[in-house]
């Protein structure tokens, strides 16, 4: 089984591209088959390097990887079309030299005004055959006094072209509703629908698994394979992803390229379950699996026909049980350029490293995406006694003695403790301000709270309390801001507040 994934690099890559990519990668791995990566640079002016390159990155970062490519080669390569003219000016040559195909010499003008008859006849818009009868000697004339031509492909009258599409089923166009199409343009460059034929023939696709706006270029491709005697792929178009108002997902959606969700800190292996789930389902109301279950499972005549609907909610979630799956300093890491822009760290060195990879249980399961990292642990990194009690949620907790006393008397007990590196040591000191002020519960715990963070929510004061002292004994070369100790915050809130 050979299958590809054939993008156009003039774009990032829309996390409706990387699904038929999942796809046909997944059914490639399930099967022991090829993955074979081609890029379809033939559009010049679209095309760019830096599209390639982000797309190769994209799809590495989601775990895909191919056995044939631009990057690796392989035995059927180049794999940019742009490399194979060649290639294609000899299939040209082939359909020319069978008959199969013929010079065109039509104007673009031309071209318009045979649409616009067309159109005000209400007729099906295609090529109007005027170059079809021309004698090929004349044609050779032509060209060789220098008049442009395209080639175009001789569509055969009166037949119907069938498929069985493996979602969609049974397909049918009739030819005579396709014009002679386009082959090679004036300027040389192959059209879409040549390129594809071509490659899909030598690469030996047994397998295409593409977005159904495809579907209607189909018949025109298998009238190309059997015109140049290759067997047919089987082919499997899938329905577009759709947003939430069934509309093809776009920007009005938000995000939709797989760089904006991996900027926004979503785990690779979180979109790549969710995208595998849009339009198949693994059966047995199984969603969280991991990727070689999903690859193990995967079949192609089981992918819906109605479109899927692109659900950012069911992302959020999955995102959420995949980071409290991760590895502790893989999540550090992947939380480190978050923090880098809320600056809040350089680049931390091991101790550094380390002490982010400590942070993630409070981060993990509390959001839904890294980007929301730097809010959860902002008290680490940002303390100001005198701005928090300026702030009226915060004042309010002081309006009576209560709390004043708390905060007193944990000023009081850190002056004589020790750093508070875990859970136990956190755990005595507040026996002792417990006994020292005589208050408990949320009298307790909410004034600690705030007087050691400066808000009035967040993690669990047993992991934020340590977290604090941990990161207050940092040295300065492990890359984070100063972070003060609870001992310097209960001392300055106890002082703002008797200033207050
Ligand atoms: N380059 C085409 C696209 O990005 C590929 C279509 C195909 O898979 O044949 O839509």
């Amino acid at each position: 089984m050979r299958l590809r994934f054939a993008p156009s690099p003039t774009g990032r890559l829309h996390v409706g591209n990387a699904r038929t990519a999942l796809f046909n990668w997944l059914l490639a791995r399930g099967h022991g088959g090829t993955f074979i990566l081609r890029i379809e640079d033939t559009d010049a002016e679209r095309s760019t390097p830096a599209s390639e390159a982000g797309i190769l990155d994209d799809l590495r970062w989601l775990g895909l990887d191919w056995d044939e490519g631009p990057d690796i080669g392989g035995p059927h390569g180049p794999y940019r079309q742009s490399e194979r003219l060649a290639l294609y000016a000899a299939h040209a040559d082939r359909l020319l030299a069978t008959g199969q195909a013929y010079y065109c010499f039509c104007t673009a003008e031309e071209l318009e005004r045979d649409r616009a008859r067309q159109l005000a006849h209400q007729l099906p818009t295609k090529y109007a055959g005027r170059c079809r009868q021309l004698l090929p000697d004349d044609a050779q004339r032509r060209r060789a006094a220098g008049e442009p031509a395209a080639i175009r492909f001789k569509v055969p009258h009166g037949r119907e072209v069938v498929f069985d599409d493996r979602v969609r089923g049974r397909v049918a166009w009739h030819t005579d509703v396709i014009g002679d199409f386009v082959l090679v343009r004036s300027e040389g460059r192959p059209a879409y629908n040549f390129a594809v034929v071509v490659d899909d023939g030598l690469m030996g696709v047994t397998d295409v698994i593409r977005g159904e706006d495809h579907v209607s270029n189909t018949p025109r491709q298998l009238l190309l394979y059997e015109a140049l005697g290759y067997v047919p792929p089987r082919f499997a178009h899938l329905a577009l992803v759709m947003g939430p108002d069934h509309a093809p997902l776009s920007k009005r959606h938000g995000a939709t390229s797989v760089g904006e969700f991996r900027a926004r800190g979503y785990l690779p292996e979180a979109l790549r379950n969710y995208l595998a789930l849009v339009g198949w389902s693994p059966g047995h109301d199984d969603e969280l699996l991991p990727v070689d279950e999903l690859a193990r499972r995967f079949s192609v005549d089981a992918v819906s026909k109605s479109a899927g609907v692109f659900d950012v909610a069911k992302l959020d979630w999955m995102n959420r049980t995949y980071m409290k799956q991760a590895d502790p300093a893989r999540l550090g890491a992947l939380m480190t350029p978050h923090l880098r822009d809320a600056g809040y760290l350089t680049a931390p060195d091991e101790e550094g490293a380390a002490f982010l990879a400590s942070l993630t249980p409070m981060v993990a399961g509390a959001v839904d995406r890294l980007e929301e990292a730097p809010a959860r642990l902002r008290f680490l990194f940002v303390f100001d006694a005198a701005a928090a009690l300026a702030r009226e949620d915060v004042a309010a907790e002081f309006g009576h003695g209560d709390a004043r006393g708390v905060v007193a008397a944990l000023a009081e007990a850190l002056e004589t403790a020790g750093p508070l590196t875990d859970r136990d040591a956190y755990r005595a000191l507040v026996a002792r301000v417990k006994e020292a002020s005589g208050q408990k519960g949320r009298a307790l715990f909410h004034p600690i709270r705030v007087a050691l963070t400066g808000e009035t929510g967040g993690p669990e004061l047993d992991l934020a309390a340590p977290a604090i002292d941990r990161g207050a004994a940092l040295a300065p070369s492990s890359g984070l801001v100063p972070i003060r100790s609870c001992r310097h915050r209960a001392r300055a809130f106890a002082s703002a507040l008797a200033r207050g």
